[in-house]
């Protein structure tokens, strides 16, 4: 299993992204995932919302789908933008398990201080991450699965995920390496 993270331009490999690629594996624990950044992309500009001044998270997600998913990989987008979907104000990230690919918007992650801007990217994209491996949200507060509402939720909780999603996590990347069945 290996990692796919696609920034949506003008993100690109800069300090945030280098960073969530050094420490991803870490919370997924052994053997070590690797994790790679490739070229940023241009956002489609039928995803935007001008009324809602936000993107639409599941339109940029197929964008990705169609054209720059690695089909062998977890496929993470990073947008610099707002997301939406229909019936909510916001999501911080959405994932298609059925494609492998999940999208994190940084808009709402943004805090002048830059631990604390870190640890929320990283959370979220580990959130997303724990949803293509499977995982669905968990009650335990503090474990990455944990939904969150407002940014004050994905500040309480972290990156790490709790012993049951830690679990999960095994099972998913044990299935992963077992030969395909024919
Ligand atoms: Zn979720
Ligand atoms: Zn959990």
């Amino acid at each position: 299993m290996h990692i796919v993270i696609t920034p949506f331009e003008p993100l690109q490999a800069d300090a945030t992204t280098t960073r969530v690629q050094a420490e991803v594996p870490i919370y997924l624990g052994p053997p070590p995932v690797e994790v790679l950044i490739v070229p940023s992309i241009p956002s489609p500009p039928e995803a935007y919302n001008a009324r809602r001044r936000q993107w639409d998270a599941a339109r940029l997600i197929r964008w990705v789908v169609e054209r720059h998913r690695d089909p062998t990989a977890l496929n993470v987008a990073l947008h610099p933008g707002d997301l939406y979907v229909p019936g909510f104000n916001f999501v911080f990230g959405l994932a298609e398990p059925a494609y492998e690919t999940c999208i994190v918007g940084l808009a709402r992650l943004q805090s002048p201080d830059p631990k604390r801007w870190h640890h929320r990217v990283l959370t979220e994209v580990l959130h997303e991450l724990g949803h293509l491996m499977g995982l669905e949200h968990c009650t335990t507060r503090s474990c990455a699965m944990f939904f969150s509402n407002t940014i004050r939720e994905t500040d309480a909780k972290g990156p790490a995920f709790c012993s049951k999603c830690q679990h999960l996590i095994r099972a998913y990347r044990q299935g992963k390496t077992q030969p395909q069945r024919p």
